[in-house]
């Protein structure tokens, strides 16, 4: 019996709805697998927990959070408890850049029966790798001068061994989809970074012979995802760059509530954390009605985090049939609460049993 060891932060908001409802249905996916169990260990770190301690986690955090298989997250950061730059450097960075979470992947994927803002958004299923720790996002440079002449510097930085190693993730990850990687790049107008992104690009491809390859401009790329999102499959782009084309990806599916994303750290030496795309929204607390597809994806890219890609599989397949039966919450325009939507999902899992 193969065990999989998952911290669970439910977090703030509809984190403490959804989590409890992805957790129901990892455990039937692990009945229905038979061969696999959850332990799940709750840690309440939250703003909640802030107010009552001073810290968004206590000194032994990490430490204790070091000891499971990955970690699965609600959504954390409550503005109206505590400010955002305490609860999110607090907690969800902390956890990121200690745990070397340097890959951040999102996947867009038209969900049938759920009404896409494109004109026409044909079948897409792009996975955005986005490297997390380095790029355009570092803190290298600073400000000079005073007045008319002030002058602000910010320096890029791209290693190497961070560029190969999202490269190296998004080409594994493509040999197991539909074997294209596409990098985005800016190499016309950055003339330093984007030319190293593009001559490491070519050399991991050089090791993936089965897999094939093209370059896009970001801004043509961006304009892609819009006008024919079905012509990708896995992206790989920087951290600014992976930013901007994830949060295009959120915005064609239709919600930000059935969005999923994974921080992965790729060397195993930490867990990797998995967290939906949406936050706490606290407009909505208590009231039933979040959508908890965002977070039961997220718990499908956790199974495949782990080599259970088939029972992956069997998840996105029962939570495209109940879109598709439009058994949807409200931000889906459907009028279905979380627990409606989370008990469709495990009943039609225990009918594949
Ligand atoms: P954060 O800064 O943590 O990302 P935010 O307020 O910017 O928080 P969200 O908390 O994601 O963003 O909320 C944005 C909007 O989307 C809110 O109106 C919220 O109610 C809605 N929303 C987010 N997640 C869901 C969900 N799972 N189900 C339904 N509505 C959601
Ligand atoms: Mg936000």
């Amino acid at each position: 019996m193969k065990k999989l060891k998952i911290a669970s932060i439910p977090g703030d908001g509809i984190g403490k709805e959804v989590v409890p409802a992805a957790i129901d249905v990892l455990h039937t996916v692990a009945e229905l697998h038979g061969g696999l169990t959850f332990e799940f260990t709750d840690f309440p770190y939250s703003c909640e927990y802030y107010l009552e301690h001073g810290v968004m986690m206590p000194e032994d955090g990490m430490k204790r959070l070091s000891d499971f298989d990955s970690i699965f997250l609600g959504a954390v950061g409550d503005a109206n408890l505590v400010p955002d730059h305490i609860s999110l450097w607090g907690l969800l960075i902390k956890i990121r850049r200690e745990f070397e979470q340097t890959i951040n992947v999102r996947p867009a994927k038209q969900l049938p029966g759920i009404q896409s803002p494109l004109v026409n958004p044909n079948d897409f299923d792009i996975m955005v790798v986005r490297e997390n720790s380095e790029g355009e996002y570092s803190s290298v440079g600073g400000r000079i001068y005073r007045g008319e002449d002030e002058i602000a510097i910010q320096n890029n930085v791209f290693s190497r061994k961070a560029t190969e190693r999202a490269m190296r993730f998004a080409f594994d990850l493509a040999s197991k989809r539909k074997g294209r990687v596409t990098s985005a790049t800016k190499s016309n107008g950055i003339v330093y970074s984007m030319p190293f992104w593009d001559e490491v690009f070519k050399d991991v491809a050089e090791s993936y012979p089965n897999v094939k390859t093209d370059q896009q401009h970001i801004d043509a790329l961006a304009a892609f995802f819009v006008t024919n999102p079905s012509r990708f499959d896995v992206v790989v782009a920087s951290n600014l760059f992976g930013d901007i084309l994830s949060d295009i990806g959120a915005g064609i599916m239709g919600s930000i509530g059935v969005a999923p994303a994974g921080n992965i750290n790729v060397n195993g030496k930490y867990p990797s954390m998995f967290e939906p795309v949406h936050g706490s929204a606290p407009d909505i607390i208590g009231k039933g009605i979040a959508n908890p597809v965002g977070q039961i994806w997220t718990a499908k890219m956790l199974l495949d985090h782990h080599g259970e890609e088939e029972m992956g599989q069997v998840l996105l397949d029962v939570i495209e049939e109940t879109t598709k039966n439009r058994i949807i919450t409200s931000d889906l325009g459907g009028s279905h609460s979380t627990q409606d939507v989370t008990n469709e999902i495990i009943n039609r899992l225990k009918a594949k049993a």
